[in-house]
């Protein structure tokens, strides 16, 4: 049987004290022990099942946690305080000074940052590679390569990983393969393909609506038991945590996310197609034109879509603000940075959320000046919406006026 993770989360019953219907918010920093036994052997982590302290774990923290695991198919998984929260403490769990990583070039400008700027303090250092060429991957790796990292679906570029010919070179080498699925929730379940460990910003699609900062990390028992290990876990000691008020306000947003995902994904695919018959620089995965459509295709659970994010490329930054800051006027949707919300978001990757990647580094990658990244939006007339996008494009001079033929 397939894979159906909007089940897995449906299936889930947590009831409050009371029978609420959601489950009873925590509302402490810490737990009393009625022996001091119990308290010492759950420092030592042999007391499963008790609170200690709401840095380790809470009981909301639990409840979405679950969630996400059962969405993913993993054992179980632990939520930070941000998706960089969820994403840090993975890479310096799994790696020590002298180890080697091999990362997609085309991720995150954050988690780019991190690796670039960052470990090599610590003298990890990171080999960033066009994640597309299995032969390239595998080529970056040495005898310290600990981790293969990659976004399933890249921002801001949108490039698709192979998740099954990476998990099969993890495995070849023995290397973790990490995997960022923010793009992609329920469209693609990494796990399902052979990934380790599958990493998520909540602040996205999961929760919608752009409210909070949060993050996950979903994997075996035993690496989330590391993880918040008291005396060597980096989840515990680097103290990224999620509070439970905020826990328990995703936990209930993600539940009505396979509905949203099926919006997003069909405005998105509508308009890709729209615009791509219009004669613009299209890339969307849900497009046949889409290097990596196949792939993609046959990745994913197919009743949420190719996900809701498309890139057009105008020629030009000057165009693309132009282009953004009317269709901002025009109420079409927000000149903003972050994505997964009800209402559309653009901005362009280059002069901002990809502004840590280098100019002549972003040039190499095909990340041009003139790309402006959409998050599609719930919008409920996508036809109205395309219309009237159209018309701002040929106001700025993006697309020609009709001629009458
Ligand atoms: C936003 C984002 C992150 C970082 O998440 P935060 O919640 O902002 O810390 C990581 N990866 C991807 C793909 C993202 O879009």
């Amino acid at each position: 049987m397939k894979f159906k993770p909007a089940n897995k989360i449906q299936d889930l019953q947590y009831f409050g004290e009371f029978g609420g219907v959601n489950p009873s918010i925590s509302d402490s920093s810490t737990y009393t022990f009625l022996s001091a036994k119990t308290m010492f052997d759950t420092f030592e982590g042999n007391a499963d099942g008790c609170y200690l302290y709401s840095r380790h774990t809470s009981p909301s923290n639990l409840y979405l946690g679950e969630a996400l695991a059962e969405m993913e198919g993993t054992e179980t998984a632990n939520v930070a305080g941000s998706g960089m929260g969820a994403i840090t403490p993975v890479l310096m769990q799994l790696c020590g000074a002298g180890d080697h990583i091999v990362s997609s070039r085309t991720i995150y400008g954050g988690t780019y940052a991190f690796l670039k700027n960052f470990t090599p303090k610590l003298n990890i250092n990171t080999t960033f590679v066009d994640i597309t060429k299995l032969d390239v991957v595998e080529n970056a790796i040495t005898e310290n390569t600990k981790v293969l990292y990659c976004e399933s679906v890249s921002n801001p570029l949108l490039e698709v990983a192979d998740i099954r010919g990476l998990a099969a070179l993890a495995k070849k080498y023995n290397l973790k393969l990490v995997v960022d699925n923010t793009f992609s929730p329920l469209s693609i379940a990494p796990a399902q393909l052979g990934a380790d460990v599958v990493v998520h910003s909540l602040t996205k699609f999961i929760n919608g609506s752009s409210d909070t900062v949060g993050g996950v990390v979903c994997g075996t028992q035993q690496f989330i038991d590391d993880l918040r290990n008291v005396n060597d876990g980096a989840c515990m000691l680097l103290g990224s945590t999620m509070d439970s008020l905020r826990a328990s306000s995703i936990l209930k947003n993600m539940r009505t996310l396979h509905i949203r995902m099926k919006q997003h994904s069909k405005n998105a695919m509508y308009l890709a197609q729209k615009f791509e018959a219009d004669g613009l620089k299209t890339v969307y995965p849900g497009l046949i034109s889409h290097p990596s459509h196949e792939l993609f295709s046959s990745m994913m659970n197919e009743e949420y879509g190719y996900g809701g994010m498309l890139t057009i490329d105008v020629g030009s930054l000057d165009k693309a603000n132009e282009l953004m800051e009317l269709m901002q006027n025009k109420n079409l949707g927000y000149l903003a940075v972050s994505l997964g919300f009800y209402k559309t978001l653009f901005s362009a990757p280059g002069s901002s959320t990809s502004s840590e990647i280098p100019e002549d580094e972003q040039a190499d990658m095909g990340l041009t000046d003139g790309l402006i990244r959409f998050s599609i939006g719930l919008d409920n007339d996508i036809e109205r919406t395309y219309e009237m996008m159209k018309s701002c494009m040929q106001q700025v001079g993006v697309l020609k006026e009709e001629s009458f033929v």
